[in-house]
């Protein structure tokens, strides 16, 4: 197997010093080996997950051609009288056949009484006693739902991979399976370091803040269903780091830290690091956030985000939800779609990095505008809560005016 160093050193244009955001995304897609193991579970457990294995309907959905809508089931001919002879309902069936000039009065979802190919809504009839009058113009096979029109036997419906969503355990319902196989969950373990940090629930010393990054990270990671785990709050020693990465990356496939990489710190950390596994330091051409590691101790992934609480937002966002979503096996983009909006402020920018401002997107007069949340300090974790979008400020750009088309990420829906 090749080392990160190796997979990475291939890319075109790879600079650790000012590594460009698309550059680090496609170099830790490339050292990533997607997980194996598998589970069955119930259908409804399987929301949220990934797909091991493909389905294929032994069914037709819908088994039986039926009416589309309330009506009058006939075999359309030249002619504009026919006789009822009967009912059906969705779910009781008529039993008998129906002749020429003959008819059934169908509900949706009655399966087509044989003889029939054709149903005539009931707005459209006239009835005189038993005799229904249908209005020239109707056309064969009207109103009908053919069996195997949704899922046909034997052609596959889902492929391994797929992300089951509401839609799908409805799918895989419909074809009345009860358990699928799926991805097991990934198990992701953090911790955050830093001598400043006190955990809620302690007073607050001179000097220290509480550690929020541990909470933003369980609110990202818990939206993105994978199994958590807290390590808590580490101090800036070696002896204590290296003590809690060997664990973390015993049991998790992924160990994600907060704080200690940036200059100062990060030749401390750096060494231990590369003294227990593979790891790369880069500087991201992007702000905020732009130090970070990426490596791997045994089995286990790193990814060392920097300690600024909106840096480790959006290095989440924009680097290890994307390792999260591929590790798990997901065959679907799932990267975050950008929207052109106009922006209604103008902004700073210089170009040779990638900009992830905090934005609010909202609606006047029929259109949609961006502007910031304000202050973008990459320590004021109220412009991540105010916001509803990034505005994304691509690396070439420069500054931007008033009334310029921005890209916008949504936050909402992000998972
Ligand atoms: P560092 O990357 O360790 O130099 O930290 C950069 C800034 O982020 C410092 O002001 C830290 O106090 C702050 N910080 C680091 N970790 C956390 C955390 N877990 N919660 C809140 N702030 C943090
Ligand atoms: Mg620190």
């Amino acid at each position: 197997m090749s080392t990160i160093a190796q997979v990475v050193s291939c890319l075109d244009g790879y600079d650790p010093n000012a590594l460009r955001v698309d550059k680090a995304r496609e170099a830790i897609r490339g050292c990533l080996s997607i997980i194996q193991e598998t589970q069955t579970v119930p259908v409804r457990e399987a929301l949220g997950r990934v797909l091991a294995e493909s389905i294929v309907p032994s069914i037709n959905v819908p088994s039986h051609d039926n009416s589309a809508m309330d009506g009058y089931a006939l075999r359309l001919a030249d002619q504009t009288t026919y006789h009822e002879i009967g009912t059906a309902l969705a779910g009781r069936p008529f039993a008998g056949k129906v002749g020429p000039g003959e008819c059934v009065r169908v509900m949706t979802g009655a399966v087509m009484p044989q003889g029939t190919d054709t149903v005539v809504i009931q707005e459209a009839v006239r009835l005189d006693g038993k005799d229904v009058l249908i209005p020239r113009g109707q056309k064969a096979g009207q109103n009908v739902r053919y069996a195997g029109e949704d899922l046909k036997v034997g052609v596959p419906v889902l492929q391994p991979g797929a992300w089951l969503r509401p839609a799908e355990l409805g799918l895989i319902a419909s074809l009345g399976i009860p358990d699928v196989k799926v991805k097991r969950k990934l198990r992701v373990a953090f911790f955050s370091t830093g001598d400043e940090l006190a955990s809620i629930g302690a007073a607050l010393k001179e000097g220290e803040v509480y550690d929020s990054n541990r909470y933003t990270l369980h609110g990202m990671l818990a939206r993105l269903g994978v199994e958590i785990s807290d390590l808590g709050v580490v101090r800036d020693d070696p002896l204590q780091l290296k003590k809690i990465f060997l664990k973390a990356s015993e049991s998790a496939d992924v160990v994600i830290t907060t704080g200690g990489v940036s200059v100062g710190e990060a030749d401390f950390v750096k060494q231990l690091m590369a003294e227990l596994g593979e790891v790369l330091f880069w500087k991201i051409a992007m702000r905020p956030g732009r130090p970070m590691a990426f490596g791997r101790i045994g089995d286990a992934f790193l990814f060392g985000l920097p300690g600024n609480p909106v840096a480790v937002m959006v290095t989440f966002y924009q680097f290890v939800r994307d390792a999260l979503l591929h590790l798990s096996g997901r065959n679907d983009d799932y990267a975050i779609p950008l929207l052109k909006v106009k922006c209604s402020e103008a902004l700073r920018k210089v170009p040779g990095r990638t900009e992830f401002q905090r934005g609010i997107l909202t609606k006047a007069n029929g259109e949609w505008s961006v502007r910031t949340t304000g202050q973008q300090g990459s320590g004021v974790l109220r412009s991540m809560s105010e916001a509803n979008c990034f505005i994304v400020l691509e690396h070439e750009r420069g500054k931007v005016a008033a009334g310029e088309m921005v890209s916008v990420q949504l936050m909402e829906g992000l998972a």
